[in-house]
């Protein structure tokens, strides 16, 4: 079959989410999963995974096994969008046709945008979490680490799961702390933000925390190589953190840091070396989406473009999409998806029987920080950056029971509800 009711781009946690939760609502829909992907992954473990409390095995199952029954799974890559003719053509020029498309087909990793990373990642001491072969190498650094320069980095770009570079980078300091060896850590987390966390509720939380381990932050930096034969960090920035700038006005023939310029109006290039490196790449919309008529044009990211609210496309109305690729400005996470997708369910529904869009996104989305072993501070939060708290309590307390939501709870409502669209 060629040609169904409703096309869905992409079947992660936004396809098969928004395809179970249509069918609950209308059984006799024809729906369409087209995904290369034998494999589905539970991405937000891969935290946990790199901090040595979640076997990665429980982060990949079978695709198989969890596309919704009663819909078509297309084993293809889209290529091209066709919109005006409501079609996609696939990697092996498979035409397949639509009455309504959903785009999902989340975010792309851009380790080539680090010169060096691609080659030297998974070894030579360089792990990211980002990744399902190398998390648990995270996790062989953190465990096997003696003491020196440990270097975090968190990109300019918009990335999914904003907290996920610090999050490691908390528990991993803990984990040295407990050990008695985090006086003889040097942590630096380079990153392209301006601020620790956007909403400044959490971001106290946050700031003690790092004040505590004793973490030196660049802002405003800008990864471009990683070398893991010298094991240097290269690193723009215009701001340069006093812990730089001391380093720099004492520096030692022996020392490691060296600057190159330092003229205001420029950028400084610094180059660190390290002894062990936990990175995350910039991320970008998909290239098949950054080059279709899907796109939106003024985001040099190339996310699909949608109204933020109904999640419908701005120019093709029988077109929605969410997760992680579209350009609505909200933290890209499956908290957000978990929003997102009743309202896709309800416009598109709403739009095929002619009646108007009235549900609406919020931009609410979450993120749950691991501040130490056994402590972690659920950040909930919307468009308007103001917390949006679930729990009866102070969120921005790091506590023992958000801990377990997150080690146990979710990980489980994951595969046997959200997929099925029961939660
Ligand atoms: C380290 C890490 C930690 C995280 N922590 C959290 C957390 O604590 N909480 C939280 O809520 N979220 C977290 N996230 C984010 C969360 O995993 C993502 O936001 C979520 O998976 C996005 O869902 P998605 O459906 O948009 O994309 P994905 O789940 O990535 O799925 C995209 C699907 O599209 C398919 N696809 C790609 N290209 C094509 C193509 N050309 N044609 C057809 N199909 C295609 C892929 O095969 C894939 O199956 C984390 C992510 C990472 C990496």
């Amino acid at each position: 079959m060629n040609h169904f009711q409703i096309l869905i781009i992409g079947g992660g946690n936004a396809g098969l989410s928004v395809a179970s939760q249509l069918l609950l609502k209308n059984k006799n829909l024809t729906i369409g999963i087209v995904d290369p992907a034998e494999k589905h992954y539970y991405q937000p473990a891969w935290t946990l995974v790199g901090a040595g409390v979640f076997d990665i095995k429980d982060t990949e199952k079978d695709q198989s096994n969890y596309i919704p029954k009663n819909t078509t799974w297309i084993k293809e890559a889209v290529t091209t969008f066709l919109p005006e003719k409501n079609t996609v053509l696939c990697s092996n020029d498979k035409e397949i046709t639509y009455d309504y498309l959903i785009v999902c087909p989340g975010i792309q990793l851009d380790w080539d945008k680090i010169d060096g990373l691609k080659e030297t990642l998974g070894k030579n001491e360089i792990s990211s979490n980002y990744n399902f072969k190398t998390a648990p190498y995270t996790w062989e650094l953190i465990k096997n680490f003696k003491g020196g320069t440990a270097v975090f980095t968190n990109p300019t770009t918009p990335i999914k799961c904003g907290g996920a570079p610090h999050k490691i980078m908390y528990l991993a300091c803990d984990y040295w702390l407990k050990k008695g060896i985090l006086d003889q850590c040097d942590v630096h987390y380079i990153s392209g933000a301006s601020v620790i966390f956007g909403v400044p509720e959490y971001a106290e939380t946050l700031k003690k925390l790092v004040s505590k381990y004793g973490i030196k932050v660049h802002f405003g930096a800008n990864v471009t190589a990683i070398n893991g034969g010298t094991k240097t960090i290269s690193f723009e920035t215009k701001e340069l953190s006093k812990d730089l700038e001391n380093k720099f006005s004492n520096l030692q023939t022996s020392d490691y840091a060296i600057i190159e310029n330092k003229n205001e109006d420029l950028f400084s290039k610094v180059s660190l070396n390290f002894d062990i490196c936990h990175t995350v790449p910039p991320q970008s919309a998909p290239d098949f989406i950054k080059n279709s008529l899907l796109k939106d044009d003024k985001n040099p990211l190339g996310y699909v473009e949608i109204d933020k609210n109904t999640m419908q496309h701005s120019r093709y109305k029988n077109i929605f999409s969410l997760g992680d690729c579209t350009n609505a400005p909200c933290s890209k996470t499956g908290a957000a998806i978990r929003k997102q997708a009743p309202v896709v369910v309800q416009n598109l529904l709403a739009l095929i029987n002619g009646m108007p869009l009235n549900a609406s996104y919020d931009g609410y989305s979450a993120c749950p920080i691991p501040t130490q072993y056994g402590k972690l501070m659920l950040a909930e939060f919307d468009y308007s950056n103001k917390p949006k708290m679930t729990f009866p309590f102070d969120q921005a307390k790091p506590r023992w029971t958000m801990w377990i939501l997150k080690t146990k709870i979710l990980p489980w409502l994951y595969w046997n509800k959200i997929l099925k669209g029961t939660a």
